[in-house]
């Protein structure tokens, strides 16, 4: 029987493990820290062998195929000696692809990722698709593959992902921008970051399709470089033409070769331009799996975007608070700033992670009345905007922040949460940090309020 050893019992292993079990395989699963109490009960659930807190090599090099969980580092001294005695490792999508037949829009990019997953899914589901939700988001995809049966999924893809993928074809491949992320895991090196995103289109055939920013100019230097047979649909606003373009009226205009549609990007809940090419994406993709228009526009005015981006959080004395946590790069903050109406007071800083903050300070000069710098080490920050937003303040807790930022704010203004770093100085992660911004504001008298004022 052949023998699939999974790395990794986080939400992808487990996922895997319990794939290869209902396949019939000899399964084994192996994680070096401690496995989460839920992802352990499903294991014993599902009868599979697993070790945690180390990994017994005798028990993993006789696999005839790994399935590596993304988290995992090709450093990492298993996967070496996995490499050196040649056994074939590959990721939870390929190893899931092979057993469903349901097509797959597949969404990557360095930003914007979870929200144009989220947004298609809903469309897909509003419409009455039969589909599930996957990959970085919700249940794994060989999760959902092993207990479910679906026509459609719609996954988020990291670059991790996408690594360890070979025979997986994307009906519907997204890929959102490039921009530098993660590269302590490429070795440091641009290309082979760029290079793993553009693996979402590999294997894809005339009869897929390809949506991509034709305003993005990482992603238009890569096209020459492969050969493209699949339909091209690009999105655009900065530069003209595109299936799908957002005009300077603010209206998005999309074509496709079946259909036609327009929507006003003021209708929608969500706000910037950033969400704008995250709506025109999805849009694109549900046109590509034959959504009819009229159910795409219902969808698409409705949706509330994804928690923790550019999330409203409530009104206090006539200021409105944003959680943009998740925020956790320049590129991100930049689209926050960007779509900010109001003045704003301004809350950033963490663990910085080489971060160049020169993109940031036109909008900071137009925009920001006050910085409030919240981290245990805000030298760069202070250093960067000093003299380009007229206050900064320096702060080390999320109390002595949110005190900042109130006593700054003027009724009219926003106060915005958008860290451009990591969260990890002071905070679980950027879920906690979010978390804590709501919870003060609503422990504060924040009021919801169903009117955007961004
Ligand atoms: P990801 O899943 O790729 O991290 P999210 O949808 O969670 O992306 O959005 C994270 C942050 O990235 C948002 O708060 C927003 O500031 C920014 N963002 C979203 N969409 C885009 C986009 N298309 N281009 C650039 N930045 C974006």
């Amino acid at each position: 029987m052949k023998r699939i050893v999974v790395l990794g019992g986080g939400i992808s292993g487990y996922g895997s493990a319990i794939l290869a079990s209902s396949e019939g395989y000899d399964v084994f699963l192996s994680d070096s820290g401690r496995i989460a109490d839920k992802y352990r009960r499903r294991l014993e659930e599902w009868q599979v062998p697993f070790e945690e807190g180390g990994h017994t090599p005798e028990l993993i090099l006789n696999a005839d195929e790994v399935v590596k969980s993304p988290g995992i580092p090709e450093k990492a001294p298993i996967v070496k000696a996995l490499r050196e005695k040649g056994v074939p490792i590959i990721s939870e999508i390929e190893f899931a692809g092979r057993y469903t037949n349901a097509k797959t829009i597949c969404i990557t990019g360095s930003n914007g990722k979870t929200t144009t997953t989220s947004l298609t899914y809903k469309i897909l589901r509003d419409a009455g698709y039969n589909v599930a939700l996957g990959g970085n988001i919700g249940e794994s995809f060989a999760y959902s593959v092993a207990t479910g049966i679906y026509d459609w999924y719609v996954l988020e893809l990291s670059s991790f992902q996408l690594d360890g993928m070979t025979d997986f074809r994307a009906d519907v491949a997204v890929l959102m921008n490039i921009t530098p992320d993660h590269l302590d895991r490429y070795e440091y090196k641009m290309q082979n970051y760029v290079d793993s995103k553009m693996r979402i289109i590999r294997n894809q055939g005339p009869a897929d399709t390809f949506i991509y920013c034709g305003d993005d100019p990482v992603i238009g230097a890569e096209l020459s470089k492969y050969p493209l047979p699949m339909r091209l649909l690009p999105f655009t606003a900065r530069t003209g033409g595109g299936a799908a373009h957002l005009g300077a009226d603010g209206v998005m205009r999309l074509e496709t070769e079946d259909e036609a549609m327009t929507l006003d990007s003021r209708e929608m809940k969500i706000k910037g331009l950033h969400n704008c090419y995250d709506a025109m994406a999805a849009m694109l993709a549900a046109m590509a799996a034959g959504v009819p228009e009229a159910s795409i526009e219902r969808s698409v005015t409705e949706f509330g975007g994804v928690e923790h981006r550019l999330e409203p959080a409530g009104e206090i004395e006539g200021v409105e608070y944003i959680n943009d946590s998740k925020a956790t790069n320049v590129d991100s903050a930049w689209y926050a700033l960007e779509s900010m109406t109001r003045p704003v007071v301004w809350i950033a800083g963490g663990t910085d992670k080489g971060n160049d903050y020169a993109p940031l300070r036109e909008f900071a000069a137009q925009k920001v009345r006050a910085l409030v710098c919240m981290g245990v080490d805000n030298r760069k920050l202070v250093e960067s905007f000093t003299g380009v937003v007229p206050e900064i303040f320096d702060t080390s807790s999320l109390e002595e922040a949110m005190a900042a930022a109130r006593r700054a704010a003027r009724p009219g203004d926003a106060v915005l949460l958008s860290p451009a770093c990591a969260s990890f100085d002071l905070f679980r992660n950027y879920e906690h940090r979010g978390e804590r911004f709501k919870a003060w504001v609503a422990e504060h008298g924040g009021v919801k309020n169903e009117k955007e004022g961004r």
